[in-house]
């Protein structure tokens, strides 16, 4: 009973350190389960689920899906059920819109003459906005953005040298440009440029994804970001050398315009991609139906421009396999009083997308109900006593807070974390945010952002997996207290 063990706390706080301050409930499974939270187990399932061989995980790809499948392989071995009792993949439907090679074109036109380039060959783009334009404007050649000509209307054309494309891009939006055309310069690897082109093209033609059904409509001016490759940057020399002579000075027209098309499909398409569930049914006839969930998005953001590979080590291969080593470790618990759900899911870094989709269908078996969710998000960098959470008692979230962060924020020690901070500002970025729409109470526990965020160097010699292995031996901790306490949900 939690009044009890708190009474017992305080007393032990009298006279021992705050570390000893509660009393596992069910002691022998606790230090047995324990036991089995191995940082190199963790690890090696990191190592597999960041691999390049994933490809990033990106929602939806091939590396999703096999990464779901090694999900579920493990969780059969470790005989925890399917999710609803009938399947450990939970699909879910999204909504695809993409480019169409047909309709997605590019024109350079003079006076008497016209070229045309193809996309994915001569050419490619970038873009958030995924809808149908056509862009046209004459081409002025620029080599510094800090003086710009007049270019309102106009296509500017800049060789890739040592400007940041995202500060050239803004800077010229608010001038008008009707867009920017980046050409390799002629020493350049063209290695790289084809590696950027495969990507974009992959990219553009794979599609955004979205929750289906989705109101949220495309917005914003279409500016265009062009880049041409080796072949279409000889196109256009051999028709601007007709009214204009090689070296371009800043600010010179070529007196070529650039017509580029980009065709949307009016109906999108449908893609099914999955979560993942595996469910520890709990001992007591009535509180089984209580369903604590544990969760982690599995997926991550796929390859860079360049075709690298983001790992996601940290994001969130951790608490991928820290989920992982939970339920092996519940196994050797034996059943709580209340059942554990694990669900990893999918779609994270695109919105929220997967656990969005688990609220609107949860994978349950009939009968049971979620009351609780745990949720992990990069548990594994930063300084080794620090952990962060929320809803904190004192933040924006207060009335959030609930006893499962209590416990957690008081266990923390046990474990190492003397410094237990504010992952407040994180409540609504992760797939918590969507689990407490259930009406329930949440905790979100992250070691914080750094340098490697979202880039490709999160890889796994930069983790701390001892780390990761006491937040999972903690959260071990906390549902063990759980065990002797009410839930209100
Ligand atoms: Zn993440």
């Amino acid at each position: 009973m939690p009044n009890q063990i708190w009474m017992v706390g305080l007393l032990v706080v009298a006279t021992s350190s705050w570390a000893q301050a509660i009393e596992p409930v069910n002691a022998v499974a606790l230090d047995r389960a324990l036991s089995r939270i191995d940082p190199e187990r963790i690890a090696a399932d990191i190592q597999y689920i960041s691999c390049d061989e994933m490809g990033g995980r990106d929602t939806p790809s091939e590396g999703l899906r096999l990464t779901a499948r090694f999900l579920r392989n493990r969780l059969q071995r470790l005989g925890l059920a399917p999710g609803n009792g009938r399947q450990y993949l939970h699909p879910y439907s999204l909504e695809v819109r993409a480019f169409e090679r047909e309709g997605t074109t590019a024109e350079l036109v003079t006076e008497d003459e016209s070229f045309h380039l193809q996309y994915g060959h001569d050419y490619y783009f970038w873009t958030r906005t995924f809808r149908s334009t056509a862009l046209e404007g004459e081409i002025v050649f620029c080599d510094d953005l800090d003086s710009l000509p007049e270019v309102s209307g106009k296509w500017v054309l800049l060789e890739r040298t040592a400007f940041s494309e995202w500060v050239a891009v803004g800077r010229l939006h608010r001038e008008g440009a009707v867009g920017l055309i980046i050409q390799p310069p002629p020493e350049s690897d063209l290695t790289e440029v084809k590696q950027r082109m495969t990507a974009s093209v992959d990219r553009m033609l794979g599609g955004r994804v979205r929750s289906s059904g989705s109101q949220r409509e495309e917005g914003g001016d279409p500016f265009g970001l062009v880049y041409l490759s080796a072949t279409g940057a000889k196109k256009l020399g051999t028709l601007a050398a007709e009214s204009s002579s090689e070296p371009w000075s800043h600010g010179q027209a070529l007196g070529v315009r650039l017509r580029e098309f980009r065709a949307v499909s009016e109906e999108p398409k449908f893609v099914t991609v999955e979560n993942v569930c595996g469910f520890w049914e709990g001992a007591d006839p009535e509180l089984k139906h209580e369903v604590i969930l544990v969760s982690a998005h599995f997926d991550h953001v796929g390859r860079a421009a360049g075709g690298q590979v983001f790992n996601g080590a940290d994001d969130n291969a951790s608490g991928t396999a820290g989920l992982l080593a939970m339920a092996e470790a519940l196994t050797l618990y034996g059943p709580l009083r209340r059942s554990v759900m694990f669900v990893w899911v999918s779609g994270e870094e695109k919105g929220l997308l997967g656990s969005a989709a688990w609220v609107a269908d949860p994978s349950l078996p009939d009968g049971y109900r979620a009351v609780a969710d745990i949720n992990l998000d990069m548990i594994a960098r930063n300084d080794p006593d620090e952990i962060l959470v929320t809803p904190t008692p004192d933040g924006p979230y207060a009335d959030e807070h609930n006893e499962i962060v209590r416990l957690a924020m008081e266990l923390a020690e046990v474990e190492g974390f003397t410094n237990v901070g504010s992952a407040d500002k994180y409540y609504q970025r992760s797939d918590q945010y969507n689990f407490a729409k259930l009406g329930i109470p949440v905790m979100f526990l992250f070691t914080g952002v750094h340098v490697d965020y979202h880039q490709v160097t999160d890889t796994l010699e930069k983790l701390d997996v001892d780390k990761a292995s006491r937040i999972m031996r903690l959260v071990l901790r906390v549902l063990d207290q759980l065990d002797a306490a009410p839930l209100d949900s």
